[in-house]
């Protein structure tokens, strides 16, 4: 593989990535596309396909992928309906998807979908890697691509994640405090925090991780502004393990997350 030469390279088999793999292969280019992941997981990236996602479906000829993943279905109608929104306000704004161009909306599973999708560029003739990993771009006249690959799946491992949450409703404003226990298996452990023997240095000795659990709080806001806009934020901190917080690759004892969206409703 490291001596092929490819006339285009993508790094990252997701959507975007085999949509762009299967049309190029159709068109005669010799294409590889590097994925990290070996099994696409659910890591909640949308299930919702927009009218004018599956125009540009259709434009590149892949809406019979989308329509050959189990389960997938295609939504002619719309009612905007939560907690915030009474039933009969919900029934006044019923909106009819079929007269917008693509004729509704797709509800489809985002894993599968990648999956068909990944296969499809394999089917329409381009060459994919699954567990890509450390994948280094050297531009230059003629740029090349390096990459690691785990063809044996030897990090394997497995993580859970257990959360619990309780909504809390404040007229527009729902406040939801969240807390979780996460574990990680040894596999996965050492292959994100440990230093191996022929990556240590004097300053970076070898380290190994047993399994790790960290635990983790936050708060989620949802806000309804006005009718049309809405803010939506997530924040929390995890605590990470000792295991952790000891390897010499890892300096604080807590990761931060954060997310904020801000949405308008057309
Ligand atoms: C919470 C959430 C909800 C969403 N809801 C919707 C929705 O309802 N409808 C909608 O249309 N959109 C939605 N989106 C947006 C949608 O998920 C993205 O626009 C879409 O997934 C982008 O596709 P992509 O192929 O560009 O990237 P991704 O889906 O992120 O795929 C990137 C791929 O690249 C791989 N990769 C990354 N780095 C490397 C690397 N260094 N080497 C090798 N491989 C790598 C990853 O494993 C992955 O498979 C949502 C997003 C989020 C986060």
């Amino acid at each position: 593989m490291s001596d092929r030469s490819f006339d285009v390279v993508i790094v990252g088999g997701g959507l975007a990535g085999s949509a762009a793999a299967s049309v190029l292969a159709r068109d005669g280019f010799e294409v590889l596309v590097l994925e990290r992941e070996t099994t696409f997981r659910d890591r909640v990236r949308g299930e919702w396909l927009s009218p004018w996602g599956i125009v540009e479906l259709d434009a590149l000829g892949l809406r019979d992928v989308a329509d050959s993943v189990p389960r997938v279905n295609l939504i002619t109608n719309h009612v905007g309906f939560d907690d915030t929104i009474s039933p009969d306000r919900a029934d006044s704004e019923e909106f009819d998807l079929a007269t917008l161009p693509g004729g509704g909306c797709l509800a489809v599973g985002h894993p599968e979908f990648q999956e068909a999708m990944l296969r499809n560029a394999v089917e329409e003739g381009a060459t994919v890697v699954r567990g890509a990993q450390s994948v280094l771009v050297s531009p230059a006249a003629s740029p090349a691509v390096s990459f690691e690959h785990d063809v044996l799946d030897e990090i394997g491992g497995s993580e859970a994640r257990l959360q619990v949450d309780k909504s809390f409703q404040f007229g527009l404003l729902r406040f939801t405090p969240k807390a979780g226990l996460n574990w990680l298996s040894s596999q996965l452990s050492n292959h994100d925090f440990g230093v191996s023997d022929c990556e240590a240095t004097v300053e970076r000795p070898a380290y190994d991780l047993n399994d790790t659990f960290s635990i983790e709080g936050g708060f989620g806001l949802f806000i309804e502004v006005t009718r049309d806009w809405l803010v939506i934020a997530n924040t929390g901190v995890e605590l990470l393990d000792e295991q952790v917080t000891d390897s010499p690759i890892v300096e604080k004892d807590y990761v931060v997350k954060g997310f904020l969206a801000i949405n308008y409703l057309f």
